[in-house]
């Protein structure tokens, strides 16, 4: 049995794209349910655009959400003398060939073509023919080295997402592999090959037996399958995945919101949670919401994918996080909150933890989670309203009361549980009435967890001289 080597192949233009990390984790779990293999490839041969700043962006997201590969970075432009020896033998066999048209040439072509109303394709000038005269060499005009592709027949492919697909050869033209050479490119360096040939030369030698990839690449997969025949390559099998569509309902791109890994990270998602979510943009194991990445890796056979548009949902990825960081170990999570925190200047403590627990039932984001710990290490400026509302000259005795009883007890949950009682037995008050001034004093609102414990984590000194200022 040949073994499941599956791929991402990034291009490093900027930083790794939602839909690309959903394509990642897909061909990820594939692999890890397969007991196969995981390669990133980092496809830089667009140089004027590629930046080792999106590589490390990119390799961190991937960190990030914890896809590691078995093989990799693999970086297209080191192996440029590896798609030139392909190119040589192609040319060699008759399978590619040199076109010396100029871009004026192919304007010619395409106004012609238009002006008849066909479709646009090259007219295969310089592909050579038995019998066929090709026209002089043209001085001083590098030639581009293009694929020559079969001109009848069909390509078909039973794709993994969308099931059959079937591409007419005359639909199709010869592409170009291989750019012409930089003007001042060293004599006999080699050249960089354009994306369609580079991804079948690797996909070929990584051993890559199922690409899953964005279905705008659909269109390149005849291309590509052609190449594959005329270099005697076995096919890896293909699954396009649908695009996600944002909110709107439009394609999801930065225009219209977050859209890069990093974003999530930063407005303190986790990245099991991201897994979850991406996973289930496209791809469902019964009725199944929440699930861990082993899970996923349980279930992902390839199966159930599904074949239309994803649509992004902020306020579900939200849900899905706060569930997420509900079961989450409180230790664990502290690490999180207090990177937050260091950001913010903050320093914590022992009760980190301990804080965790006591806010994550109620947080959708460990930044949101960070923004209630805070309040524990910084000076907290109460909601002017709720001070109005609930902290009156009626309750000041009351508080009063309270700092005593707080100064002598036991700093711990019981024993403030117990003297907040006294307060009330002695007043007759209820519980309500005196709580919410102290939360409000405290935490800066009177929507708080169960204050026993609120004030158990905070500090006596810090809590007498809230109860006591005038
Ligand atoms: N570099 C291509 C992209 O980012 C990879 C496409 C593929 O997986 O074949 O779209």
């Amino acid at each position: 049995m040949t073994t499941i080597r599956t791929r991402i192949a990034p291009s490093p233009t900027g930083f790794l794209h939602l839909g690309t990390a959903r394509t990642a984790l897909y061909s990820w779990a594939y692999a890890r349910h397969h007991g196969g293999e995981f390669v990133l490839r980092i496809e830089d041969t667009d140089v004027a655009r590629s930046t080792q700043d999106s590589v490390d962006q990119i390799l961190q997201s991937m960190h990030w959400l914890g896809l590691g590969y078995d093989e990799g970075p693999i970086y297209q432009m080191q192996r440029l003398e590896r798609y030139q020896a392909v190119i040589d033998q192609m040319l060699a066999v008759g399978t590619a060939y040199r076109c010396y048209c100029t871009p004026e040439d192919l304007e010619a072509m395409k106004a012609a073509q238009e002006a008849r109303g066909e479709k646009r394709l090259y007219d295969r000038t310089w592909r050579p023919q038995p019998g066929k005269v090709l026209p002089p060499v043209p001085a001083g005009v590098k030639p581009v080295i293009r694929f020559a592709n079969p001109v009848d027949g069909m390509v078909t492919w039973d794709d993994l997402v969308k099931g059959p697909i079937s591409i007419s050869n005359t639909e199709i033209d010869d592409l170009i592999i291989q750019r012409a050479s930089e003007e001042g490119a060293p004599e006999g360096a080699p050249g960089v090959p354009t994306y369609n040939f580079a991804v079948v030369v690797d996909d070929w030698d990584m051993a890559i037996s199922h690409v899953f990839r964005g279905d705008e690449h659909i269109n390149n997969t005849p291309w590509q399958i052609n190449m594959y025949r005329a270099l005697g390559a076995a096919l890896p099998q293909f699954g396009h995945l649908p695009v996600i569509l944002g909110d709107d309902g439009q394609k999801l791109s930065k225009r219209r919101g977050a859209v890069a890994v990093s974003n999530y990270e930063e407005a303190g998602y986790l990245p099991a949670a991201m897994n979850n979510y991406l996973a289930r943009l496209g791809w469902s194991h019964g009725d199944e919401e929440l699930f861990s990445l082993d899970q996923m890796v349980q279930w992902f056979d390839g199966t159930h994918l599904s074949k239309s548009p994803a649509q992004w949902d902020a306020a579900k990825l939200a849900w899905v996080n706060a569930q997420h960081l509900k079961v989450m170990d409180d230790a664990a999570l502290a690490e999180l909150v207090q990177a937050q925190l260091h950001k913010r200047g903050v320093t914590t403590d022992a009760r980190l933890s301990a804080l965790c627990g006591l806010f994550k039932d109620r947080c959708d984001t460990t930044v949101m989670l960070a923004d209630w710990v805070a309040k524990f290490y910084t000076e907290v400026t109460p909601n002017p309203e709720e001070l109005a509302q609930h902290v009156t000259d009626a309750v000041r005795p009351a508080l009063a009361l309270l700092a005593e009883k707080l100064a002598t007890c036991a700093w711990d949950k019981a024993a403030i549980a117990a003297a907040l009682k006294e307060v009330l037995t002695s007043l007759g008050l209820k519980m309500p009435q005196l709580a919410m001034p102290v939360r409000v004093l405290v935490l800066g609102t009177a929507q708080t967890p169960s204050l026993d414990a609120v004030l158990a984590l905070s500090s006596r000194e810090k809590i007498l001289a809230l109860l006591q200022k005038p």
